[in-house]
């Protein structure tokens, strides 16, 4: 063993050493059917308004309110998609259906519940209102209107008021493209058989997992040895095809952890070790993207830059090092705004006991008193044991100390989810 030559660096200091060196994606064009959970990227104004002409609320008689009372001829129909060609002159009607646009002429639709038909002949009540049962140009939505701003994430209605507007496809950030890779002489694939020694590659499913929540690509690299130079061709091949490598294990200082000065060799390690637990091998690099001679930059010269993750191996400090580091910094390459799960006051339902130098994030379960949430500790918070991550809800964060936090205090939690 040898000491690390990294100095440990503040939670919230690494947190922003890592977006501060993280890019925003450039925009792409992708079709209506793939931009669910996608972040707009320029702002969406409405070209025409909403909607275009008059168009029938209600199943009825267009009309003109002057005629309120009178028997009128009806002329014939407005059905949606099926207008009416002629005008309403006095004393006539059209017959009108939901959609229908409203015929020229005609200033109201009366719901053929309150009309009497008699052949071609409707009797209307009176009073009529000028404007009723039907919706007016622009009563949706007017030309010229911001409709979506950029940055905002497309969800079903957005998708939705985009194709209303006859927008095929819209322009989203980029999703990054990450590769993954476990390290580790002792890890055998899932599914094979484990030898004496050896134990099951959890991290990368796990990592998998969070990754596809984040809503980004993923190129699944297997298991690399603790060999430096197979490690080395398996890191460098990967990052000519991806915008970000995540790596477990083998960033801690044992003389088999191999990342840090594989990473160190390759461009910039901006975080070594963190003042973070779980988490303090955390490692956070940038790698220059080595372009064929001919290759024109790409825009603004910033896709240039790699994002390295190297998480610790243990599977509770990867989890939360991804939460803390990795999942901010990928939501901000796809253009989101807000970078950060919800945080809210819970009360301690625990005696929270701190670490001396580091900010803990223990694992908690949320229950609901009142209109209070009540934090549960989810047991032994030993790095290794992820049954202390299955189900929690959130993660409080300890300040170092050694006071630590009394049960009953209120703190801020960071929610994974709501009970
Ligand atoms: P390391 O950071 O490589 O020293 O790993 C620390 C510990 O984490 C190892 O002793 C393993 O028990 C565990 N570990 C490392 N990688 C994985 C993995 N991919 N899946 C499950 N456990 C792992
Ligand atoms: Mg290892």
């Amino acid at each position: 063993m040898r000491a690390s030559a990294y100095p440990l660096v503040e939670v919230d200091d690494a947190a922003a050493r890592v977006l501060d060196h993280t890019p925003v994606l450039g925009i792409e064009r992708v079709a209506l059917a793939h931009c669910i959970g996608r972040v707009l990227a320029e702002d969406l104004a409405a070209p025409v308004s909403l909607p275009r002409l008059p168009s029938s609320a209600v199943d009825g008689y267009a009309v003109r309110a002057a005629d309120a009372g009178k028997a009128l001829r009806v002329l014939g129909e407005s059905a949606a998609g099926r207008p009416f060609a002629g005008t309403i002159e006095p004393g006539t009607a059209a017959r009108i259906l939901t959609g229908g646009v409203l015929p020229d002429g005609a200033d109201c639709v009366v719901m053929v519940e309150d009309v009497r038909l008699a052949g071609d002949v409707v009797t209307t009540p009176a009073p009529l209102q000028v404007g009723s049962n039907f919706h007016r140009p622009g009563a949706d939505l007017r030309a010229g209107e911001l409709v979506v701003a950029a940055g905002t994430q497309l969800g079903a209605a957005e998708v939705g008021l985009a194709a209303a507007l006859g927008f095929p496809r819209l322009p989203v950030r980029r999703r990054p493209r990450v590769a993954l890779m476990s390290t580790g002489d002792e890890l055998v694939e899932v599914g094979e058989k484990a030898g004496r020694g050896q134990i099951f590659d959890s991290n990368r499913w796990a990592l998998l997992a969070a990754l596809r929540e984040v809503g980004v690509e993923v190129r699944g690299l297997g298991i690399a040895p603790d060999q430096p130079e197979a490690l080395r061709r398996l890191v460098v091949d990967a990052l000519r095809e991806v915008d970000v490598l995540v790596t477990s294990g083998g960033v801690s200082v044992g003389t088999h952890d191999l990342v840090k000065p594989l990473l160190e060799s390759l461009g910039t390690v901006h975080v070594g070790r963190v003042k973070l637990k779980p988490g303090k091998p955390f490692t956070f690099a940038t790698i220059p993207a080595v372009l064929p001679a001919n290759a024109l930059p790409p825009e603004g010269g910033r896709g240039q830059l790699k994002l390295a993750f190297g998480l610790p191996g243990f599977p509770v400090s990867s989890l939360v090092t991804f939460e803390v580091f990795v999942r901010p910094a990928l939501r901000k390459m796809q253009g989101f705004t807000n970078l950060r799960r919800p945080t809210l006051p819970v009360r301690l339902a625990y005696d929270a006991r701190a670490t001396a130098d580091r900010t803990e994030y223990q694992r908690v379960t949320l229950r609901r008193d009142g209109h209070e949430l009540v934090a549960e500790t989810t047991g032994s918070q030993t790095s290794s044991r992820l049954m202390s991550l299955a189900g929690a809800h959130a993660l409080v964060r300890i300040p170092p100390g050694d006071q630590g936090i009394k049960a009953g205090s209120i703190v801020e939690a960071l929610i994974l989810s709501l009970p």
